[in-house]
């Protein structure tokens, strides 16, 4: 398997060496970014596989270098912050990261979230393809954009609501426990419980669903928790 690159876009250079002595010692090639502006220019030159993104930069901010970066491309991105208001999280996954850790944070744990979204990638939903389809256009997910349609009407879905449809998504046959789902789709980081995740389910059934007393998108695996169940077009 060709050994993967990850760009690590962070100023403090004792992080970003740290960061890199751990994905190395993992096996990942890595390059260093000291500013926004150079983060742009390497990705551009390197094509990397995945972005460690520090929010607060020279020159360019991570949220611009985020946006910037969406605007072509679905590479895997893990934000730092050194901020932890769950307010931040949503804004940051709304801009487009896949995953989020808050500084001081284990390098460690930085190299199994890595790990852990590069699995999520092997999905079959290619980077190059910006939105995918199911039932016959009735559901379209929209990479770019963040937003969904149902039936041809925005689903105005809210940025939980996104996460956790777009998790459900990215493996049709795989039935997610609730702690699954808080882990994924909000990072490991969230602080709610199960009752969190229902709740949010039956708000998404609500606005992408026909009847949501006979749901064909998101199905209860009883006992267990959730999976997806639309077929794809
Ligand atoms: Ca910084």
């Amino acid at each position: 398997m060709q050994q993967k690159l990850i760009l690590i876009v962070e100023d403090e250079a004792k992080i970003a060496e740290a960061v890199e002595a751990y994905l190395n010692k993992r096996g990942y090639n890595t390059a260093i970014s000291g500013d926004g502006r150079d983060a742009l220019d390497k990705f551009a030159v390197l094509c990397p596989d995945l972005l460690i993104l520090d929010l607060n930069l020279p020159l360019i901010s991570g949220e611009d270098v985020c946006r910037e970066i969406r605007k072509k491309s679905r590479i895997p991105i893990i934000m730092l912050t050194a901020k932890s208001l769950e307010d931040d999280k949503v804004n940051g996954l709304v801009m487009g990261a896949d995953d989020y850790m808050t500084k001081p944070f284990s390098p460690r744990e930085l190299v199994a979230r890595v790990d852990s979204l590069f699995r999520r990638c092997s999905d079959g939903i290619s980077p190059a393809f910006n939105y995918i389809s199911f039932n016959k256009g009735d559901l379209i997910l929209d990479y770019d954009s963040y937003t969904v349609s149902k039936a041809g009407q925005p689903a105005n879905l809210t940025p939980n609501e996104y996460k956790i449809l777009s998790t459900l998504v990215k493996y049709p046959n795989k039935t997610y426990t609730r702690d699954e789902l808080i882990d994924i789709a909000f990072g490991i980081d969230f602080v709610g419980n199960e009752r969190t995740i229902d709740s949010h389910i039956k708000n998404l059934r609500a606005k992408i669903e026909n009847d949501t007393t006979t749901p064909q998108y998101i199905l209860t695996v009883r006992g267990i928790g959730y999976k997806f169940g639309g077929s794809k077009d």
